[in-house]
Order: C-alpha cells, then sequence, then structure tokens
C-alpha cells in the first residue's frame, strides 16, 4: 500500500497533521518511538504546568493571610504532585490516541528510518517493515543541548529537564545553569516549593529575548523572595555537586556553588537521528530549512515543529503542520504562517505573555528600512512607533486578585497606521488573555478598531483595552 503521508514524530506537529490529512480522507502513517504527545505533552509543556499548578496552591494556601486566611499547616506531598501529573498526561495522551483513530490512520510505534526515495516515493523503515508515502512530513522535534562544559557528562548531580520531571523527590537544593524559558519555569517550581534556587544566565538578563521592562518587574520580585540569580555568569567546569563560575558583572563575587542538583537548560537541539538517507537535506544552523509552506529543498518532504528550529512552540509546530498539510491537500486559498504574531508565554509566578515585535525588534526594524541618515533626519527611531503602557494595577479585578503584586501592560503601536504591532505583560492571569492581542496583532488592527471591541467587567484582559485607550 502507498500512503499518501508518511510522519516521522508523534508531537504536536506530528498528530496534527496526521489528524488534518486522515480527515481529509487522506492515507497517512505516523510513526512515534516513544508516546504520542511527544516532549509538550510527556516531558514538556502539560507535565511543567501540572507541577506549577500543585506548587501554586501551596504557595497561594501558605500565603493567604493577605487575603483574611489563615491557613495553618500547609504541607504538600511532592509524590502526589507527580501522580496527578502522570494521570493528567495519560489522559492527554489517551485523547489524541481517541483523535487519531480513523480508518484513513495508521499509527506505528517505533523508530523510524527514512530509507530512500523510488518511483516518486519516499521509502521509511520502522520495526523491519518497510512503508511507502508519496509525501514524507518530518515532525522530529528537538532534544535538550548538553554544553561542552567539562564536569557534565555522567555526572549524577546533573539533571536536565526531563529528569526533573520524572524525579519523585525534591532536590534539597538546586543551581539552574541557563535562565531562558526552562530555566525561570522551574525555578518558580522549585521556590514556591521551598527549595533554596540559584539560577546562572551567561547574558546580562534571565529571558533576554522578552521585553527587559517585563523582565525587570520579574527579576525584582524573585531577587527579593529570595531566588539567587546570577546574570553576566559563565559556567567553567562542574565538578560532582560543585560549579565553579566567572562573572563580568558585579552581581556576585562568588568563584564556585555548591547544590543538591544543578539543572541544565541552556537550550534545545534539532533531532535528526533516522533522517541520514536525506543527505541533501538543507539545513540552517543545524535544523531543517523549510519554506513558508514548511516544505524542504526535497521533493514532497516537509518539516514542521522544533526540527525546524524557528520557534520552538507547540503552538507553532500545530500551525505549521496544519500549513503544511494544506499546501499538501492544495487548499485555496493557500494559508501561510504568521510568524509575526506568535504568542508565548513563561509560566512563571506571575506569568509573562506576549505577542508580536518587542520594542528592540521594532527600533532594528525602522533602523534597517530608514538607514541612519533617515532615522537622523526623522528625528530619532522613536518617531516611528509608539510605547504605551499602563501597570496591572490599574485593573480592578488584578486588584482584587493579586494583593501585594505588580504588573505591566505594554502595547506597541506604528505611527503611519496606527496599527498594534506588539504587546508584553506580565501579571497573572495574562497567558489566558494574551490571544486576544494575538488576535489584533495578527489581523493588523489598528489602535481605534480596537477600541471597538467590548471587554467583559471585571476581567484582568481590560488592562489590554485600557492600555490601548
Ligand atoms: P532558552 O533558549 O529559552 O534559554 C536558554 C538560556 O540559557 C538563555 O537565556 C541563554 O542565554 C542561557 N545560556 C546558554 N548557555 C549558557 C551557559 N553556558 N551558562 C549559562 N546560561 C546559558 O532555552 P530553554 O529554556 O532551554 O528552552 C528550550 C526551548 O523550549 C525554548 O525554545 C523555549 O521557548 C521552549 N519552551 C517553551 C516553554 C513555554 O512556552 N512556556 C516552556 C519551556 C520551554
Amino acid at each position: 500500500m502507498q500512503y499518501f503521508l508518511a510522519i516521522i514524530g508523534g508531537g504536536p506537529a506530528g498528530y496534527t497533521a496526521a489528524e488534518k490529512a486522515s480527515k481529509a480522507g487522506k492515507d497517512v502513517v505516523l510513526f512515534e518511538k516513544n508516546a504520542l504527545g511527544g516532549t509538550c505533552l510527556n516531558v514538556g509543556c502539560i507535565p511543567t504546568k501540572s507541577l506549577l499548578y500543585g506548587a501554586k496552591q501551596y504557595y497561594n494556601a501558605s500565603h493567604a493571610q493577605k487575603y483574611g486566611v489563615s491557613a495553618e499547616s500547609v504541607t504538600f506531598d511532592f509524590a502526589a504532585m507527580q501522580k496527578r501529573k502522570t494521570i493528567v498526561v495519560r489522559k492527554l495522551v489517551a485523547g489524541i490516541k481517541a483523535r487519531l483513530n480513523n480508518d484513513h490512520c495508521t499509527v506505528v510505534n517505533g523508530a523510524a528510518r527514512v530509507l530512500d526515495s523510488i518511483r516518486q516515493a519516499w521509502r521509511i523503515e520502522c520495526n523491519g517493515e518497510t512503508y511507502e508515502a508519496e509525501n514524507l512530513m518530518i515532525c522530529t522535534g528537538s532534544t535538550n543541548f548538553v554544553p561542552p562544559i567539562p564536569g557534565i557528562k555522567d555526572n549524577p548531580a546533573i539533571w536536565d529537564s526531563t529528569d526533573a520531571l520524572a524525579a519523585t523527590e525534591l532536590p534539597k537544593s538546586i543551581i539552574i545553569v541557563g535562565g531562558g524559558v526552562i530555566g525561570m519555569e522551574f525555578a518558580t517550581l522549585y521556590h514556591e516549593l521551598g527549595v533554596p534556587v540559584t539560577v546562572i544566565e551567561a547574558m546580562p538578563t534571565i529571558l533576554p529575548n522578552l521585553d527587559p521592562e517585563v523582565v525587570q518587574i520579574l527579576l525584582d520580585k524573585y531577587r527579593k523572595a529570595g531566588i539567587q540569580i546570577l546574570t553576566s555568569t559563565k559556567v567553567e567546569s562542574i565538578d560532582g555537586n560543585t560549579v565553579s563560575i566567572s562573572s563580568s558583572s558585579s552581581s556576585t563575587s562568588l568563584t564556585s556553588l555548591t547544590a543538591d542538583k544543578i539543572l541544565v537548560s541552556v537550550g534545545r537541539r534539532a533531532n535528526l537521528q533516522g533522517l541520514e538517507a536525506l543527505n541533501d537535506i538543507e539545513l540552517e544552523r543545524g535544523a531543517i530549512k523549510v519554506d513558508e509552506f514548511c516544505k524542504t529543498n526535497l521533493p514532497n518532504v516537509y518539516a514542521c515543529g522544533d526540527v525546524t528550529g524557528k520557534i520552538m512552540l507547540a503552538h507553532v509546530a500545530s500551525r505549521q503542520a496544519e500549513v503544511a498539510v494544506g499546501r499538501m491537500l492544495k487548499e485555496i486559498p493557500l494559508q501561510r504562517i504568521a510568524y509575526n504574531a506568535i504568542p508565548s508565554v513563561v509560566y512563571t509566578n506571575p506569568e509573562i505573555a506576549s505577542v508580536g515585535l518587542t520594542e528592540q525588534q521594532v527600533r532594528d526594524f525602522y533602523t534597517e528600512m530608514e538607514g541612519p541618515a533617515g532615522i537622523e533626519k526623522a528625528g530619532g527611531v522613536e518617531t516611528f512607533y509608539e510605547v504605551k503602557k499602563l501597570p496591572m494595577t490599574f485593573s480592578g479585578r488584578f486588584m482584587a486578585e493579586n494583593e501585594g503584586e505588580t504588573g505591566l501592560c505594554k502595547v506597541l503601536i506604528e505611527r503611519r497606521n496606527r496599527t498594534i504591532v506588539g504587546v508584553h505583560c506580565i501579571g497573572n492571569p495574562c497567558s489566558e488573555f494574551i490571544a486576544a492581542a494575538s488576535f489584533a496583532v495578527r489581523m493588523g488592527y489598528t489602535e481605534a478598531e480596537f477600541r471597538q471591541v467590548v471587554f467583559p467587567h471585571p476581567t484582568v484582559s481590560e488592562i489590554l483595552h485600557e492600555t490601548i485607550v
């Protein structure tokens, strides 16, 4: 039998593609060597959020006095939190299995390997069987990057995020190498459960890709709460539980630190195993290069998700898969991905949520477009865009539910057409309303158009409306 589509990898990209193509009546074979759902569902987004929610419950109960509630002897059971996490994951994996349960979709549990392409069909081997398909989609995801720091390899004190999620006991103390998204989410989890946390970040700030003003609010809060955050600090080597560091900032005079565990979260790299036969496939910075429809340079070969190295987020992966399958099915009109309107959330406490361009990106864009002479003639790069800001405390609902907390909503508007090009928020629960801002950025709303949208009162989402008014 020849399939219409063979997909390697059953994460958000792979299962979305399998569902869409099979529901369109096309025969699909999906290969997954572990569990359906990929990193996001099994060892990423969902387990982290399950544990973070448990930690937040404990933290809120322990700090309920500020709301006039006293809860004495609040305790937690980390093993029970882990058990609940496993049940959540299991149910969601079962949900994906159910979504793929149709006559046109075959799921094969095993590690697939591309063999070759003959007579316009791609041949794939899995569990000793050979499969043929007209189209091939690579959705093999990414794995934790292990930096070349002496002392990391085979060191039982070292964890990656998968180890941390699997641990049944909390570490007594933890050093987190890398203050990116994974690092700061785990810092939140451990801190809220009472574990002493140190974060070591090589760049001058944590979360270096986010709006610096928003990040500063988190940094101030976390430092005040007792999380040790060392920026502009490099790990030179690791010996057992001891990390030797060198710092180019005045934030520390320390030269070494010791902790029970050391979590290394310094980025992820594309998974290219099983694809060795595709030696002509074009790569870009170690990831598979794709066009706007997620097509690679090889005929009928697509790639979606982390393996493309574009933006390593589950919702980008699933959108890429929709677009790629749409292209295969020759859907009219053909859809493209709006990479300029991808929301992202960091599940710290408070949460950070953003969509669209950062202020730095807006400045870089205009500087490149206008050139130094154009910028000078205009009277500075700021003349091309406007920043509107409001503290979260402007929202009644935020005040009611976030005692003692601060937050910020920042909107970037380009001056010529008054369109909204970026929104950056910190404050709970901004993860739940950033979609409204995504809608505005994606559809190119002007501030006047956005003002016509009625927001329910009292909700924290009103801050978007208030900031733009
Ligand atoms: P990241 O790129 O977000 O952060 C890595 C951080 O490590 C950076 O700040 C970098 O400057 C720092 N770093 C690199 N080398 C270092 C070194 N030797 N010493 C100290 N610091 C160093 O990567 P991540 O946090 O590992 O996350 C991987 C991917 O997973 C990201 O693309 C992220 O967006 C995604 N992810 C998303 C979510 C979410 O959407 N909430 C959650 C987790 C992960």
